[in-house]
């Protein structure tokens, strides 16, 4: 076996990065290893906490308690609520140090986003998310994971890249180390640890696993947006005698086009290499008119991302359209319909609605958008029956105008009327961002077995470990996924370094 680490930590993304800075500052000596060659742009650009510095100065305040409610009833319960309150705990902490070790000495900063407005009980939503903004001020795409990787090795800790987990080193029921690949080789060697942290993150392009632990993750998304997520700290974690959630978790956008005529029960792409991802359309997380295979209105349209994906799931192919006019993009139209976090078009969201036209100028092109001058048009380039569109478009119009959703119940100011053209479509679908079902852990993110035992020198965060989520994403939390990873990272992090040093 090779020299012995104080810890090793197994994936250099959110959980893992901000695992291993932990373990360095309280001086452990810490090895960081990931299959890939890297990792930075993964760390996300929404985090969500409860009572960063950010926040407290931009006057923001949630009720933590009214929070965790919030997120259990989100879940019927099917979470450990010792775990929220370990995030609620700590999340502000995390991004704390985020802002002042990380962001602040390249110029970067992070601004809390107050707004998080909604009239309906379904949109019930908290201004957790915190921003990571650039020194112009813009938001996003600093490249934070990168510094966020230079202080870890600057802090002493070691980072292999291209070097994959194969399995856990057991004796006598304690993880005393692992069993890895180098890639380029495809050398296999052991090396030796006190404690071991799996941040591996989910299993959403892993075919077998999808099929064995959400079969209607499958059915109903039609990418992965995660294509490193091969489950395999997971299965390692099970291997070495770990408990793991029974029920499905997932993160998922509803604003994947597809070419008409598409069946999403029977298409789901992983093979995406970013920043070029296919079919992303940004309007597709505004509450527009969407339509079934049969041009009929079927649900709410405004809802968080992932119920799109659950009415749809009853209707023709799993899959659903989306209706809407040249009127509605504009930004004052898409203020009045605001969303949060990074379904935001507009401050502070990725594009700006100009950009967001542009994208589908783009979509366009390739197909994935129909633009026509008339709803028969539309129809026709849809493949819906005519009559029954231009009929829903009548109805759905009229219901704008009255103030009143008497079918669904959306709330009269997003209900945009769709009176004139130019008009478009798209046929749309579910872009799975990642798994969020994982290893059983306790508040100290150590690895329990089914009877509730810890599993000695074995932690999990991020993804990989679970209790935290359950069935859809509350995406009215913005940030919770990423501030998962960080702040269960930080945690594992010195809870692993403390008890080496024990
Ligand atoms: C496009 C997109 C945008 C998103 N935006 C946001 C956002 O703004 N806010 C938010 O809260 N969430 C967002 N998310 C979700 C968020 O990215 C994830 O929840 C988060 O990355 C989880 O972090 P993680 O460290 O647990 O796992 P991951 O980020 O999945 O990282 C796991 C790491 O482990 C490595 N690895 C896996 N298996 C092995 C192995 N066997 N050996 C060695 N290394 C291994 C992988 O290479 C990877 O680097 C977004 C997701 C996507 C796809």
């Amino acid at each position: 076996m090779e020299k012995e680490y104080d810890v090793v930590i197994i994936g250099a993304s959110n959980a893992g990065g901000f695992a291993a800075a932990a373990a360095a500052e309280k001086g452990a000596k810490v090895l960081m290893i990931d299959k890939m060659k890297s990792a930075g742009y993964l760390y996300r650009d929404t985090i969500a906490s409860i009572g960063s510095k950010a926040q407290r100065k931009a006057g923001v305040e949630i009720d933590k308690q009214e929070l965790i409610n919030f997120l259990t009833e989100f879940a019927q319960d099917n979470v450990d609520q010792r775990l929220l309150n370990t995030w609620v705990d700590n999340s502000a902490e995390t991004i704390d140090w985020l802002d002042e070790k990380i962001l602040r000495p390249h110029g970067a900063h992070i601004q809390a986003t107050p707004d998080a407005y909604y009239e309906s009980a379904m949109n019930r939503s908290f201004p957790t998310g915190n921003e990571v903004t650039n020194s112009d001020g813009t938001y996003w795409e600093s490249g934070y994971g990168n510094w966020v990787l230079d202080e870890i090795k600057k802090l002493g800790a070691e980072l292999r890249w291209q070097t994959k987990l194969q399995s856990l080193v057991v004796i006598d029921g304690k993880v005393v180390g692992v069993k890895v690949e180098d890639l380029p080789t495809k050398r296999s060697y052991k090396i030796s640890a006190k404690n071991v942290i799996i941040c591996t993150g989910g299993y959403g392009s892993n075919l077998a696993l999808m099929q064995k632990w959400n079969p209607m993750g499958l059915k109903t998304n039609v990418y992965s947006d995660s294509m490193r997520d091969d489950g395999s700290g997971i299965v390692a974690g099970l291997k070495a005698g770990a408990a793991k959630d029974e029920e499905a978790a997932s993160i998922v956008f509803n604003r994947a086009a597809v070419p008409v005529g598409a069946n999403a029960r029977d298409m789901y792409e992983i093979d995406m290499t970013p920043p070029d991802d296919p079919a992303y359309l940004w309007f597709g997380s505004y509450p527009f008119l969407r339509v079934n295979l049969e041009g009929e209105r079927f649900y709410n349209e405004s809802s968080p991302y992932q119920f799109a994906m659950h009415a749809a799931a009853r209707q023709t192919g799993y899959m659903q359209a989306m209706i809407w006019n040249e009127d509605v993009m504009d930004d004052e139209h898409l203020k009045a319909v605001h969303t949060l976090g990074c379904s935001r078009l507009g401050f502070p969201g990725i594009w700006t609605a100009e950009e967001g036209r542009e994208q589908i100028a783009g979509l366009i092109k390739e197909n994935l958008v129909q633009k026509a001058d008339s709803i028969e048009e539309l129809a026709d380039k849809l493949n819906l029956p005519v009559a029954t569109l231009i009929k829903t478009v009548s109805r759905y119009n009229d219901l704008c105008h009255k103030g009143k959703d008497e079918d669904f119940g959306k709330e009269a100011y997003r209900m945009l009327a769709i009176d004139q053209g130019p008009y478009y479509g798209a046929f749309m679908s579910g872009r799975l961002l990642a798994t969020l079902d994982g290893l059983r852990i306790n508040t100290k993110m150590q690895v329990l077995r089914e009877n509730g035992e810890v599993i000695p020198g074995l932690y999990a965060a991020g993804n990989c470990s679970g209790g935290f989520f359950w069935g859809a994403y509350p995406d009215h939390v913005p940030g919770l996924t990423a501030s998962h990873a960080q702040t269960f990272g930080r945690l594992a992090g010195k809870f692993a370094a403390t008890a080496s040093q024990d």
